[in-house]
């Protein structure tokens, strides 16, 4: 069956399966513990750590191993509500994954200055440079801004930010930058994330296990606590440490990072080739974000008619498995603020689905997956409405 959900979940990478197993039969002893075994496997965390931080391009110890994505986004949001000064804004990007979004507003309320984006989804620079002008006058008594939040890439459109550029103009202006990589990581090179100040990652997204990922933290924050307990990741994140789960994310990161990141422009050209024959097919479906960069796995399509979720069912029982949107908003009522930032309709949103490939897809699933969309758009098309005399 042809899995098109990847940004929901990725199936575990052969790479992880085998470390997480390894970890599990020989390294699963808690590594507090004070005997050897214990003690061996507090080595073999802090290996996986010092592999990791090259990859991200940052000090093996700004690296603290955690939950997921959701757990990050949450800690460092609570951590600048309480380390930077009162009244200091955070600029946060408005297609953020909810998990950043309802952090964000819980932990920094009425501190939050929400940052556009453009029709195609890409963030405004201009008036963030602007925002950030202030910070040059800031008598650094809390009127600047002190933290810009953007992700790497867009979940649900696949849609890329400037990263690179909006880490660099905020050490200009010394705002700290917290960047949501959990789609990036996996699908494109990692090198250089590290130069955010704040990172957060998922392991489940790029071929790792379900309930680990983690953050990179911002230097010389001493004081971060992602949870509050036991002395675990040297203070940072108390409870016990999923060792095998850690060992298996690495495994999975290291793997497409020397294997599979390389492939990552054979893969944009089939799915640009699926874009030009569903266009070809049905001249009424848009593309959302066409024409910038996006990932080069994810594909949102606004249908011409017919509700989301008809085209979702109908394509699972062809074999095809799509998404009307990001996993968490399906979960939640409401179209997607994502495609409303962007100036979609809540009429279009609801005409929207979304498919991520991944590295286990090949090149002739997509040209099936255009056919079955011919065939659905077929059966769910409106019928002329007969007129009664
Ligand atoms: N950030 C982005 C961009 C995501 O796509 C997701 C998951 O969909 C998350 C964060 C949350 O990840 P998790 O559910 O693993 O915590």
């Amino acid at each position: 069956m042809p899995y098109f959900d990847h940004n929901a979940t990725t199936p575990l990478a052969s790479a992880a399966r085998e470390a997480w197993l390894r970890a599990q039969d020989d390294a699963w002893q808690n590594p507090s513990g004070l005997y050897g075994a214990g003690a061996r496997v507090k080595v073999r965390l802090d290996a996986a750590r010092e592999r990791l931080a090259p990859l991200l391009g940052c000090a093996m110890e700004r690296v603290v191993f955690i939950s997921g994505a959701t757990e990050g986004a949450n800690a460092v949001c609570a951590h600048l509500a309480r380390t930077l000064s009162p009244g200091t804004l955070v600029a946060v990007n408005r297609t953020e994954h909810p998990c950043v979004l309802e952090a964000a507003k819980f932990f920094l309320g009425e501190r939050v200055v929400w940052l556009e984006v453009d029709r195609h989804g890409v963030i405004a620079m201009g008036p963030l440079e602007k925002l950030l002008g202030v910070n040059a006058h800031s008598t650094g008594s809390g009127q600047g801004v002190g933290a810009v939040i953007v992700m790497a890439a867009n979940n649900e459109t696949g849609v890329l930010q400037p990263w690179r550029e909006l880490a660099q103009l905020c050490r200009r202006h010394h705002a700290a930058f917290f960047c949501d990589a959990s789609q990036w990581l996996g699908k494109l090179p990692a090198a250089g994330l590290g130069e955010a100040d704040w990172v957060i990652g998922s392991a489940h997204k790029f071929g790792g296990p379900k309930g680990v990922g983690f953050v990179v933290v911002a230097e010389g924050a001493q004081d971060f606590h992602a949870q509050h307990g036991g002395g675990q990741e040297h203070g940072h994140r108390a409870g016990t440490e999923n060792f095998p789960g850690v060992a298996a994310m690495v495994a999975a990161l290291a793997e497409a990072e020397t294997k599979k990141v390389l492939l990552e422009t054979e893969r944009l050209r089939w799915r640009e080739t699926f874009e030009r024959a569903v266009l070809a097919a049905l001249p009424d479906v848009r593309v959302v974000g066409a024409g910038v960069e996006r990932l080069w796995n994810t594909v949102s399509l606004i249908l011409p008619h017919g509700e989301n979720t008809r085209w979702v069912a109908r394509l699972d029982k062809r074999g095809f498995q799509v998404s009307t949107g990001s996993a968490c908003a399906t979960a939640k009522e409401g179209p997607s603020h994502v495609l409303a930032a962007m100036g979609y309709s809540p009429e279009e949103a609801r005409r929207v689905i979304r498919a991520s490939a991944g590295w286990e897809t090949v090149e002739t699933d997509w040209p099936k997956f255009a056919q079955a969309l011919a065939e659905v758009s077929a059966e769910v098309k409106p019928t002329e409405a007969v007129i009664k005399i």
